[in-house]
């Protein structure tokens, strides 16, 4: 399946937002362990928060995935998604209560992500309630971005058509090879074929905005296997790609059977020389490389309006709105806030990172028990509920109060991910109240010299100086990272 940064930024701000449709001129104010709280020209301060949803239900479990999601307990998503919708009240009561007590306006919202698990295995009457939910306790953007993860062969065009009709607009499709074999070999159940039908379903359910996930450096794959599955989502004209080297994980059948020998190791050379092959592909058929793992096309060369706010002079800050680049994910890589809702989900919002408890069975007890405050237990879980500070919830079972130190160190690691925004020397200044040279400079020195790092005129933010992975680094991601840790 397509990701999250839930699993680990497999298929995961500067300062961009939207408000009311409009992009305002904003800056920025300094509140050093918490989130900033954005100033628009017009006066108004306001919180721009994304959401993310997990959906951890699978028809099959495939050997190679470690997400939180579980196969066989589809009986339960009846109660899962009654349980996600009261989960939602619940934060969005205790927002509502930050914001009267901190904040003179309301936050909003500007992506939501259902992501897994197969959330389409979800009726679009499930989903209808979920949105209706989030609707009521949060202010959605009028051009919120609101993807779903499918799995090929889990959608028919009826099925899509609701879900657009939910203002659902964007749709990641798990895709991972267009080779039989391979697909065999990952056990993934649907067929090239099964894509074909889903994109083409999805256009005609009005679909305008498709991602499709790969996978890349797989067991026994050959550049040739590889550079045809390129060619075939070409084809398909997705306007976001996503290309993720395959990772053995701990746990996993895959992990075990490399283990043991049984399964031969990806080839690292050959799995780099697919990287770079894609990467210059698909550069040359108009996807823009934005980030390590993803690519997307501009909205201009698809005849899309122009965002008027690329044209207005007067912001200090002007960031790429143009391209179909995901923007709830953008969120994650600027180390902005979002909320997380459902079993496994991890979210960062109000000076925390936090995490929610995995089983799909005790995600919903906890849910139910805590409606329940009559019973003596429950009773003493209500209480310890409504003790419970924003944004954590009666299903968090691991919380961690951000440092400075963090906030700085994850701001560079999530924002070097972004190969052509980088991160911005002024505006790690304005964030944390710190110099960025005083903090990090000798490791910047370090990574200069080394040609892992390059400094440049930022392409967004005017009279601004960005630091970013060099081409070169873009393979060596971790050896520059580890150096902010
Ligand atoms: S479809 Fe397969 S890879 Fe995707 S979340 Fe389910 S088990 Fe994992």
């Amino acid at each position: 399946m397509s990701g999250d940064f839930v699993h680990g930024f497999h298929g995961l701000h500067g300062f961009f937002s939207y408000f009311y449709g409009f992009f305002r001129a904003f800056r920025v104010i300094r509140v050093p362990n918490s989130f900033i709280p954005i100033t628009y020209s017009c006066g108004k301060t306001s919180l721009v928060y994304s959401l993310y949803l997990h959906i951890p239900f699978c028809a099959h479990r495939c050997a190679y995935c470690d997400f939180n999601t579980y196969a066989g307990q589809e009986s339960l998503i009846p109660a899962y998604a009654d349980a996600l919708v009261e989960e939602i009240n619940y934060v969005g009561r205790r927002l509502r209560d930050y914001e009267t007590k901190r904040l003179s306006d309301h936050s909003t919202i500007g992506t939501i992500f259902f992501g897994g698990g197969t959330p389409s295995l979800l009726s679009p009457s499930q989903f209808d309630s979920i949105l209706g939910s989030l609707r009521a306790n949060f202010t959605l953007t009028e051009d919120a971005e609101i993807t779903i993860e499918a799995n090929p062969g889990t959608v028919t065009f009826a099925n899509l058509q609701n879900l657009r009709s939910l203002e659902i607009n964007r749709i990641s499709f798990g895709v991972q090879s267009a080779n039989t074999e391979e697909l065999r070999m990952l056990e993934r159940t649907h067929s090239f074929f099964d894509v074909i039908e889903a994109v083409t379903s999805a256009r005609k359910a009005g679909f305008d905005n498709l991602n499709l996930d790969l996978i890349y450096g797989l067991p026994e794959q050959s550049l040739q296997t590889w550079q045809t599955t390129v060619k075939r989502i070409l084809d398909l004209h997705p306007e976001h790609i996503s290309a993720y080297a395959l990772t053995l994980e701990h746990g996993t059948p895959f992990g075990r059977w490399a283990k043991r020998g049984l399964l031969p190791l990806p080839n690292p050379d050959l799995a780099a020389e697919m990287y770079e092959w894609a990467s210059e592909t698909l550069e040359a058929n108009g996807y823009e490389q934005y980030e390590i793992s993803n690519w997307a096309k501009n909205k201009d060369e698809n005849g899309r309006m122009k965002d008027e706010f690329l044209q207005n002079p007067s912001s200090s800050f002007i960031f790429d709105n143009s391209s179909f680049a995901c923007r709830h994910n953008l969120q994650y890589w600027r180390a902005l806030p979002y909320l997380a809702f459902g079993a496994g989900a991890h979210g960062y919002a109000h000076g925390y990172r936090y995490s929610n408890v995995l089983r799909i069975k005790t995600y919903i007890e906890r849910i139910t028990n805590y409606q329940l405050p009559n019973s003596p237990i429950r009773r003493a879980e209500h209480v310890e509920a409504s003790n419970l500070q924003f944004p954590l919830s009666p299903v968090t079972v691991n919380h961690h109060k951000q440092t400075l130190q963090d906030d700085m160190s994850e701001f560079m690691i999530n924002g070097l991910r972004l190969t052509r925004e980088g991160i911005s020397i002024d505006e790690f200044e304005q964030r944390f109240g710190k110099k960025l040279q005083d903090v990090f400079g000798k490791k910047i020195d370090e990574l200069l010299k080394l040609g892992l790092l390059e400094s440049k005129t930022s392409e967004f933010l005017k009279n601004s100086e960005v630091l970013r992975l060099t081409p070169r680094a873009r393979l060596l991601g971790n050896q520059a990272f580890m150096r902010f840790v």
